[in-house]
């Protein structure tokens, strides 16, 4: 048993020699590593050097003799130094506690003594060969030691030592205790301290109170077989943690929702998440032969260089670009997937600033990207196209968006509630119909007025009443609703699809969007439309109005031009509307036009536009009639009596009756119409022949016309000229009593043309009172009149004559009519009771009530009344006793038929009632004596005509006075 145990002490420190070569190893393996860890490396010499000092122990134990004992005691004091300086520096490093001037000192320290154990001839312990001493240890094994109890310099110093590097150490772990990691501390300071006591042992071996070989080696073993299983303990632990935080890594990565692709630094894929694969639908193994910085779409597209940078250590964000896998060749088989992406990439790098991995994330902007041109298009859209086109845009781009098959605007019928009209409509690629539809039982139901709806698909199961899903065979429907600025509903877009709709989150953003602005395009319309409404309708009959008329008519022209076919066009004028209007109310004139309205309409075709183009003026334009001209004539001819014979059917308004008289211009056109001006004047042309021939009559305009008009236009020329130089003129005709003296004279308006000849007043007057002319020149007349009065006053036998004045209708009816005569009478001086005013029975015709108050207001200034023209209008006599005239002028063409031979019934009751009221009867246009004598019999009390004279000039009639006084 005991020669078993004979080497168990050598055996086992052998065996703890292997132990320390073990950990040296390990450490040494560890620490040289990349990281590279200094306090393994530091450990794995410190082992080495402790299992060096054990061998050199082991080798001094089986020493022959003292010399060769001294020798292998020398190693073991250089080891045992190394040992010393290394632990601290150890100590340093693995408590990070490192002082630099103790540990120079001691590093000086060690290689002092290393010198000296080298340099002294028995080595640093011995002055002297030691005495060997044989101990025999209790299991019965005898191992060479020897005596120490030296205790020169050299002994102090290697204490020295061996003390300054506890303290160190010791401090060191204190430090860390209370500074740092307290486990570290701990386990460090349990190594310390089984150290230092087994060294404290060794030292009381080595001064003899213990007889037992020196321990030292167990102390270098116990720290290095502690600090070994500390570490390696602290290794495995960082091992796990490191694969704990790689795992939260990896997990991090897999479940983010962004798109992540690791990148090792060589360009391969080290890992993609699954948002990758789902994005781009392709699984992570299909990227082995993949290789980004050889990726040529993406060299193409400019993007290879920002990943380049990011390769080089760079964090840096790449501009967005659309990617297809399919067509990189390195990705076989990827589907097709047209992506746009933003990506981001950046590098991780090690402790060293190393870059490690790449990690480039994308993020899938198709959507976005899609939304955004959508609306992009939409502005762009909406700039260059309004009305009619811009639905038509909205419905195609809406439907190329969605992938749809059909697209439609929608507007609420207002005069059929629960009906659309559609605005626009795409179906299949091309613009289709617009076509009506009820809402009833349809999804657009749900919409209008209300909110966006979306039936991805199933739709037509969903509404099974709905007609138009069936027919069109749709499954998907998106709808939104329009509404205008108060929010009232007003439309409804629609996009349909025959396959079920996917993304309709992006289709229900862009559609409102695409509502909003269809929305406001509809109210634009809409208000556009109630624009034109004012603007070219005529609010009182609904019919277009003039300005309506000016803009139609020369579309009208230009079409005509290039069919060949002649179109018409007739201007009615109702005859005497202006007496209705005054000697009624307003409201009854309107109520008047409003029917004649309704009748022109009645008789018009559909496609004849109707327009009242002034007071009681209106046009009917027929558009292309005929190829032939003559035929359009007659066909126009056909309208323009259907109108005379409708108007003149009695208009009912309450209790009251109308009939309409109209005459009616018309002409064709475009025939020798260069515009529409001419249009419109040749119809003018042909109404004013048309109104000269009396009641109801149609005219057609005949180039003939021209020249009347272009007449009438030089004889209001003459008026104008005559107006302002001077050219008008009263030419005074006599008039005689009974008794054949002078009584007065009426002055009658000339008009002198450059050749002298005279312009006479039935071509004058006309187109004086058509233009407006005849209010000068009725002021003309009634200054000139009342001067000449004036002027016979100094004249004695001019004092006493009367002059007649003749007023036109239209000066009459002028509200200032009295007053204007007033202040001629006041500004000239002459006596009211001199001058007669002549006036027609015309003018009772427009408010005979007015008529008679004015005739009472001029009366009662003194002046004298004659009724004109008598027995030519409407010849009524009941009404004569209602005015206060003073004279009745029998018409020249009575007098003219007058059969001197037979009494004349009418001019003799004429006479008689004309007494029996208190006026006198004058006879005018008597040429013959014959006549006179007839008409003196008669009773007559005034004469005028040619038989005495002639019209004549102021001075003529002056000495005309003077001759006849003087006979
Ligand atoms: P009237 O008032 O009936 O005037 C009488 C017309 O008969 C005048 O024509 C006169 O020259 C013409 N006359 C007179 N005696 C005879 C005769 O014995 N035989 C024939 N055949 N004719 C005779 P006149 O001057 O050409 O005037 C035509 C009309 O023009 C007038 O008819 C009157 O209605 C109108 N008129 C004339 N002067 C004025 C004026 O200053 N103002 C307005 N508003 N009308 C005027
Ligand atoms: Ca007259
Ligand atoms: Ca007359």
């Amino acid at each position: 048993m005991i020669g078993s145990l004979s080497h168990i002490f050598v055996a086992s420190l052998a065996v703890l020699a292997g132990l320390c070569i073990y950990a040296s190893i390990h450490h040494l393996w560890v620490g040289w590593g990349r990281p590279a860890r200094r306090v393994h490396l530091l450990f794995g010499i410190l082992s080495g050097v402790a299992a060096a000092y054990v061998l050199a122990k082991l080798a001094a134990y089986g020493a022959e003799n003292a010399a060769e004992l001294v020798e292998r005691r020398r190693a073991v004091v250089d080891f045992a130094v190394l040992f010393l300086g290394l632990f601290a520096w150890f100590v340093a490093e693995y408590t990070g506690e490192k002082r630099r001037w103790p540990l120079l000192g001691l590093g000086a320290l060690s290689a002092f003594l290393l010198l000296a154990n080298a340099m002294l001839p028995f080595g640093i312990f011995f002055s002297a060969l030691p005495e060997l001493r044989h101990i025999t240890l209790p299991w019965g094994e005898t191992v060479t030691d020897l005596r120490m109890r030296t205790t020169n310099l050299w002994f102090g110093a290697a204490l020295g030592l061996f003390l300054s590097s506890f303290v160190y150490a010791g401090q060191a772990c204190v430090r860390q205790y209370i500074h740092g990691d307290r486990q570290r501390a701990r386990s460090l300071g349990l190594a310390i301290v089984v150290f230092f006591v087994i060294a404290l042992i060794n030292q009381v071996v080595n001064f003899g109170a213990l007889k037992f070989v020196h321990t030292a080696e167990f102390g270098f073993i116990a720290m290095v077989l502690l600090m070994n299983w500390f570490l390696s303990q602290e290794m495995h632990r960082d091992a796990e943690k490191l694969a704990a935080s790689e795992h939260r890594f990896r997990s991090l990565v897999d479940q983010s929702p962004f798109s992540i692709q690791v990148l090792a630094p060589d360009g391969r894929t080290l890992q993609v998440n699954r948002a990758w694969e789902t994005l781009w639908g392709i699984s992570g193994s299909a990227l082995a032969g993949y290789n980004i910085l050889q990726d040529r779409q993406l060299a193409d597209k400019g993007i290879l260089s920002y990943i380049k940078r990011g390769f080089a250590g760079e964090s840096l964000e790449l501009p967005p670009v659309i990617y297809n896998p399919q067509d990189t060749p390195e990705l076989p088989g990827a589907p097709f997937r047209d992506r746009w992406v933003r990506a981001y990439i950046y590098p991780i790098k090690d402790e060293g600033g190393r870059v490690g991995e790449v990690i480039l994330m994308h993020e899938d902007i198709t959507e976005r990207k899609r939304t955004d041109d959508a609306i992009r298009n939409i502005a762009e859209g909406a700039s260059v196209r309004t009305g009619e086109a811009f639905f038509e845009a909205l419905v195609k781009q809406l439907a190329a968006l969605f992938e749809a098959d059909y697209a439609l605007v929608g507007v609420l019928d207002t005069h059929v509630p629960g009906t659309v009209n559609t605005k626009a409509v795409f179906a299949q690629g091309k613009t289709a119909e617009n076509f009506s539809y009820s809402l009833d039982g349809t999804p657009c139901e749900n919409v209008v007025g209300q909110q966006t709806c979306i039936y991805p698909s199933g739709v037509q199961h969903l509404f099974p009443d709905d007609a138009l899903l069936a027919q069109l065979d749709c499954e998907g429907y998106i709808g939104t609703p329009l509404f205008d600025a108060q929010g009232a509903p007003i439309g409804i877009v629609v996009a349909m699809s025959r396959v079920p709709l996917g993304q309709t989150e992006y289709m229900r953003k862009i559609l409102e969007i695409l509502a909003a602005r269809a929305g406001a395009e509809l109210q634009r319309l809409q208000a556009e439309a109630r624009i034109r409404q004012i603007a070219f309708r005529d609010p009182l009959t609904g019919l277009a109005n003039r300005a309506s008329l000016h803009e139609t008519l020369p579309a009208l022209l230009e079409r005509a031009r290039v069919s060949g076919r002649q179109c018409a066009m007739l201007l009615i004028d109702l005859d005497h509307f202006k007496t209705i209007n005054d000697a009624l109310s307003h409201h009854t004139g309107d109520l008047v036009l409003r029917a004649v309205a309704r009748r022109l309409t009645e008789v018009a075709a559909k496609e004849t536009f109707a327009a009242r183009v002034g007071g009681d003026e209106f046009v009917l334009l027929m558009p292309e009639i005929s190829g032939d001209a003559a035929s359009a004539e007659l066909q126009a001819r056909r309208l323009a009596e259907a109108v005379v014979v409708a108007l003149e059917k009695p208009i009912v308004i309450g209790d009251q009756q109308f009939k309409i008289d109209a005459s009616i211009g018309a002409t064709l056109f475009p025939q020798g119409s260069a515009d529409e001006h001419d249009v419109l004047r040749h119809a003018d042309i042909a109404l004013y022949r048309a109104k000269s021939q009396g009641r109801g009559s149609i005219q057609f305009f005949s180039v003939d016309m021209l020249a009347k008009a272009s007449e009438r236009l030089e004889v209001e020329r003459r008026i104008r000229h005559a107006l302002a130089n001077g050219g008008l003129a009263l030419h005074l005709q006599p008039q005689l009593d009974k008794a054949g003296r002078i009584m007065g004279a009426e002055a009658l308006l000339r008009c002198r043309r450059p050749d002298g000849s005279l312009l006479l007043p039935d071509a004058l007057v006309p187109v004086a009172e058509e233009s407006g002319l005849i209010h000068a020149i009725g002021q003309w007349a009634l200054a000139n009149a009342c001067a000449c009065l004036k002027s016979w006053e100094s004249a004695a036998h001019l004092r006493d004559l009367n002059l007649s004045i003749n007023v036109s209708n239209w000066q009459f009816v002028r509200d200032d009519f009295v007053a204007q005569v007033g202040r001629h009478l006041e500004q000239s001086g002459a006596r009211a009771s001199r001058l007669t005013i002549e006036i027609t029975e015309s003018v009772l015709l427009y408010d005979i009530d007015d008529a008679i108050s004015k005739m009472r207001a001029l009366k009662s200034m003194g002046l004298r009344l004659a009724l004109d023209d008598f027995g030519t209008g409407f010849s009524s006599l009941s009404y004569l006793k209602r005015l206060p005239l003073d004279e009745l002028k029998i018409d020249r063409s009575f007098i003219q038929t007058l059969d001197v031979h037979t009494p004349d019934v009418f001019i003799e009751s004429i006479i008689a009632i004309g007494h029996a009221m208190g006026m006198s009867i004058v006879a005018e246009g008597v040429e013959s004596e014959a006549q006179h004598s007839v008409l003196a019999k008669m009773g007559c009390d005034g004469f005028q005509g040619y038989l005495w004279s002639r019209p004549l000039p102021e001075d003529g009639f002056a000495e005309y006075m003077s001759a006849s006084a003087m006979s």
